[in-house]
């Protein structure tokens, strides 16, 4: 099985031996380099980016004394170049320090209003401040500014790699346009180059001249629609975009960087960087590099990958050797993915790590050039060390530091003839400041070998201690306290992990599964173990490919209908005296086979629904979730509870099953809601009658064949492929059913909730519903938003899956201040999306499910035509039922279009005058099921979780992709009645909870409390 976890665990075989190189005499030679750095840097160290005599020097303080005021200082720099006005500057000031008392730097202080100064003074004296602290670290808004300052690090012997920042890339617009100019740049640059005078300490190698312009590319700037599953295709538009920019480098005798960004992005950069340096245009040029990151667990691997390729390619070509900058970012994400985390965690990994790749470069120097890019004097002597050891010439390596850090220690080596080149980026202040936030993270991270040396006063020894020393001690410590770590549930659920598609092998076996789907499958009704035939024959077609059947579905008729109730209900006296535990662990079992049929179930959801590829992945990832939380769930819901305290009786609560329970499910999340949904009856002791959808019967009849696999007796699950308006009426009008799980529509809900209302001859019990319904749900847009994360997450919130899902964004409320902004830029990113086949991974979304849901949407978007601005529609295939992603601008509030829901790709932008007006319109309609905020104001976000009327809300992130345990998902109003799905309640709906009261007082003599336990248990 490939999971993303085996694939790391293989990976890092080789990664966890540290051994430690405790050969005392070269230790002693580091140690003795690292002094005499060290001892440099003294003299040169006139002031260090710590110093407090600066306002950086003194913020840098107290962000290392304290940890909120660092969290709040950097998210207050981070959207200050958002902020447009002095008193919006001030509004933020106040939100993000008034809590922080005396304990903030003074001119804080003044800017909340606690000093002298007029608040609006002090906003514009600190937006100054922060503006002059990120141009420490970046050489200039524009080339032209940036070269002023290069050419004087050049008269001090300092050489140069400049990288453009920017926002991140959205859409192809943005990309051609970063292509643009990383081009000008480099033609600007070269230009100018050509009367630079020669510095041979830094414009030469120990093979002669090398250039003098040296430029770092992000691959990611370059495509806005990388995408792992289309992989082939993903890199074929990345060197068509790369390729200009290498020519033109080449011919002007330009080094290029490739750098390295985040995990997800490493193998692709790393194929695309080996393919493009292959070709014959490219393969004789020696000044290409890129970037290999120490914190990886797989480094060392890669870099023994990378002197392979340079022999193949018998050109040298250079590698630039980090720890990495993402540090925070990957054990986040791959704890939210419940990945492997791709990176050391402990931090004299990372630095030992560095150290043994450094030197398996410098052994390959004949075929890689080592650009060793660090600020610890520590890895930087064991590098030199081993160069001594070798005889390398000084120059046949470099060493390479971030522009505005680390001055005395650049100072030193140059002094001591290493080439010492500068990372200089080049850009305006917005995209800036995310660079800027980077360096204050890795600044005053405990772990920051600068900060230790120029904040914490470490000794030497500390500062040059061997890192496999380390390693080994802290692992210990480590050990002792996850030893002491309580395991209870459900804290510590763990999330079943999507599959990584930019590893090649699960993108291959996917591939295969869809090649071999098999079209025109059977599926017919079973009951009591059995298969049933019916004459009414539904055949479902592929709805990317209306010519393919899929499946044809023997429809359930109203007698299968009656005998499913009936067998269901007497199945139900056995099935509930089944152990609570044993019936977990039943869905265990499930969740396991899901796990081993995962590629089959993906494939059937791409044919049967026009799921998309990662969309069908996280459906199944879903599915066994459900299958795993509520089978751990009733386990401890099984314990009865003890109440009351009384002496002379015991009062226990416990939950007993009630009996059929009727599960109508959806075809939009095919397999998870109808397996979360017959699991939890089954798991709480109830028998089912499951009727799916009729767009996503060969699903369900997949989930009853795994039933039958993992031995659910016979009876306890009835399957009823059938009408809505014949079976699944007859089973909800039914006197023997006594529990409805539904998901659908508004109308059939409602429609379920008044039927069931009504008592039958013969029904001797309530029935209980639990109905969820739609949802017309809003994104609101804050005028200081993070723009490029708010049009990433509503493109995809609206978008994704074609707008199919409940919780999917219809509206878009926009604060006016950004509106234009954020149109722009959401339609522009909107053009850059594909609609395709949902068997073809190029697309970001596929169809819409079946002919009668495109005629209902296309007809919605023709009438709005009439009515609304028309800001984005593209043509599509008219193979399948493919709809357009469609966006509506300016929209009243109060119009259909932004009041009834659509379940299609329609998404109406609806303009708002301030946070007030938005949320009113959020709130405007009569669903209340998801919401979402982007806003980087605390107090707007404190307001829109006390107003916002939606049962899930989202703030600075996408409104869809609910988790089970993380995001318990349902919503109220006309959205829904019934407790969240994947959450603490929802089992309890399907049980009834009994309170046992015993009274053991005996002739005057009453047990203990503690006897009194121990005989319930
Ligand atoms: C010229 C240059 C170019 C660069 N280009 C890139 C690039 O393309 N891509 C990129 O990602 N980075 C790049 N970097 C950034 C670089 O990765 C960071 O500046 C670097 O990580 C800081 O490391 P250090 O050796 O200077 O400092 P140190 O203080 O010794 O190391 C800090 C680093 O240790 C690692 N670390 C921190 N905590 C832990 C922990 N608990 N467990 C394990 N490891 C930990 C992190 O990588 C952190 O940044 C570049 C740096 C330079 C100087």
């Amino acid at each position: 099985m490939f999971t993303p976890e085996n694939e790391m665990k293989s990976m890092s075989k080789n990664n966890t031996n540290f051994s430690t190189d405790s050969n005392p005499d070269l230790q002693k030679q580091i140690l003795i380099k690292g002094e005499e750095i060290l001892k440099r840097m003294e003299a040169n160290s006139k002031s260090s980016l710590f110093s407090k005599d600066y306002w950086y020097g003194s913020i840098m303080e107290m962000t290392m004394k304290n940890e909120k005021f660092k969290t709040n200082m950097f998210r207050f720099v981070d959207v200050l170049p958002s902020l447009n006005s002095g008193s919006d500057v001030h509004k933020h000031i106040k939100e993000y320090f008034s809590e922080g008392g005396e304990d903030i730097p003074s001119f804080f202080k003044m800017g909340v209003g606690l000093g002298s100064l007029a608040p609006g003074l002090m906003a514009g004296a600190i937006k100054k401040n922060v503006t002059s602290m990120a141009k420490m670290f970046i050489t200039g808004e524009n080339p032209q500014e940036a070269l002023t300052v290069l050419k004087k690090a050049r008269k001090s012997k300092l050489a140069f790699t400049v990288d453009i920042l920017g926002e991140a890339t959205l859409s192809e617009k943005e990309a051609l346009d970063y292509q643009r100019r990383y081009l000008e740049l480099i033609d600007w640059l070269a230009k100018d180059a050509e009367t630079w005078e020669d510095i041979p300490q830094i414009d030469h190698d120990h093979e002669g001249r090398i250039p003098k312009v040296n430029v770092s590319v992000k691959m990611t700037a370059v495509f806005s629609q990388i995408n792992d599953r289309a992989w082939d295709q993903t890199k074929s538009i990345l060197k068509e975009r790369l390729r200009p920019i290498l020519k033109s480098a080449m011919e002007k005798n330009v080094f290029l960087n490739l750098d390295m960004e985040q995990y997800a992005v490493k193998h692709l950069t790393l194929e695309v960087f080996k393919e493009l340096l292959m070709e014959p245009a490219f393969i004789g040029y020696r000044h290409f590099g890129c970037v290999i990151q120490a914190y990886l667990k797989d480094s060392y691997e890669d870099v023994q990958d990378m002197i392979q390729f340079a022999k193949k390619r018998g050109t040298p070509l250079t590698i630039r050797l980090v720890k990495g900058a993402y540090w925070d970012y990957e054990t986040v994400d791959a704890a939210q993915k419940s990945w492997d985390v791709p990176v050391y965690t402990i931090k004299a990994e990372s630095d030992w790590n560095y150290e043994r790749c450094a030197i398996l470069l410098l052994d390959h120097h004949q075929h890689i050039r080592a650009a060793l890019a660090s600020h610890n004097v520590r890895s930087l002597a064991a590098a030199l060390i081993h160069a001594e050891k070798l005889s390398l010439p000084k120059n046949s390596f470099e060493i390479q530091m971030l522009y505005g850090m680390a001055e005395p220690i650049k100072k030193s080596l140059v002094e001591m003839g290493f080439r010492v080149r500068e990372y200089a980026p080049v850009g305006e202040l917005i995209p800036g400041m995310a660079y800027l936030v980077r360096r204050l993270l890795e600044n005053t991270s405990n772990e920051s070998w600068l900060r230790g040396k120029f904040a914490d006063g470490k000794t030497t020894e500390q500062l040059l201690q061997n890192p496999s020393l380390t390693v080994s001690q802290v692992q210990l410590q480590q050990a002792s306290v996850s030893a002491k770590k309580p395991l209870r549930f459900p804290q510590n659920y763990v999330n079943e992990p999507l599959i990584d598609f930019a590893v090649e092998a699960p993108r291959a076996e996917l591939k295969k599964y869809l090649q071999q789907f098999k079209l025109h499958q059977t599926v017919q009704p079973v009951l009591n173990g059995q298969k049933m035939t019916s004459s009414d024959v539904f055949k479902r077609v592929n709805p990317s490919q209306k010519a393919e059947v899929v499946s044809e579905v023997q429809m359930a008729t109203l007698e299968h209908a009656e005998k499913a109730v009936q067998n269901a209900h007497q199945a139900f006296a056995s099935w509930k005296k089944v152990p609570a535990t044993m019936r977990a662990e039943y869905l265990v079992k499930l969740a396991e086979l899901m796990r081993r049929k995962r590629f089959e179930l993906i494939a059937t959801q791409v044919y049967e629904v026009g799921k998309p590829w990662s969309e069908a992945d996280g459906d199944v990832a879903e599915a066994i979730d459900f299958c795993t939380y509520y089978a751990e769930h009733m386990k401890q819901l099984a314990n009865p509870t003890k109440v009351g305290n009384a002496p002379g009786e015991v009062s226990e609560y416990i939950y007993k099953p009630r009996g059929v329970t009727a599960v109508i499910a959806p075809w939009n999340f095919p397999l998870a809601i109808l397996t979360g949904q017959v699991v939890s009856a089954l798991v709480t002791g109830n028998t089912v009658v499951m009727k799916p959808a009729e767009q996503s019967s060969l699903i369900a009849a997949g989930l009853m064949q795994m039933l039958t696999e993992i031995g659910i007796p016979n009876g306890v699950v009835q399957f009823l492929p059938g009408y809505g308006e014949i079976v699944g009426e007859h089973i909800v009008q039914h006197p023997l059913t006594t529990t409805i799980a539904f998901t659908g529509s508004k109308a059939v809900g409602l429609h379920i909730l008044k039927a069931a209302a009504v008592v039958k001859e013969g029904q001797n019990h309530v029935k209980r519903c639990i109905i969820e319904m739609g949802g017309k749900n809003a994104v609101v847009i804050d005028s200081d938003a993070d723009l490029d994360e708010a049009v990433d997450g509503v493109l995809y919130s609206a978008f994704g899956f074609s707008g199919q899902k409940c919780s999917a964004a219809s509206r878009c409320i926009v604060l006016e201040e950004v509106y234009e902004k954020f149109a722009d830029r959401l339609v522009e990113a909107a053009k850059s999306i594909q609609v395709s086949a949902a068997m073809d991974p190029v697309g970001y979304t596929g169809p819409v499910v079946d002919e009668e849901a495109y005629l209902r949407i296309q007809k919605t978007i023709t009438e709005s035509k009439a009515k609304h601005q028309l800001l984005f529609e593209a043509p599509v295939s008219t193979q399948g039922y493919f709809v357009s992603p469609t966006i509506f601008g300016n929209v009243d509030p109060k119009s259909d279009l932004a009041q009834k829901e659509i379940f299609g790709p329609v998404l109406a932008l609806i303009k708002a005058k301030d946070m007030d007006e938005a949320i009113t319109i959020l709130n405007s309609t009569e669903y209340a099921l998801t919401g979402g905020l982007f806003s980087r104001s605390p107090e707007n976000i404190k307001k829109f979780k006390i107003e916002a009327e939606v049962g899930n809300l989202y703030v600075n992130r996408g409104i869809t992709g609910a988790m089970v345990d993380r995001h318990p998902f349902g919503g109220y109003k006309m959205s829904g009645i019934g407790s969240k799905t994947g959450g603490p309640d929802y089992l309890k709906q399907f049980m009834e909870p009994v309170a046992v009261t015993e009274n053991t007082l005996r002739r005057g003599f009453a047990p203990t409390e503690n006897e009194s336990q121990n005989d319930s248990k």
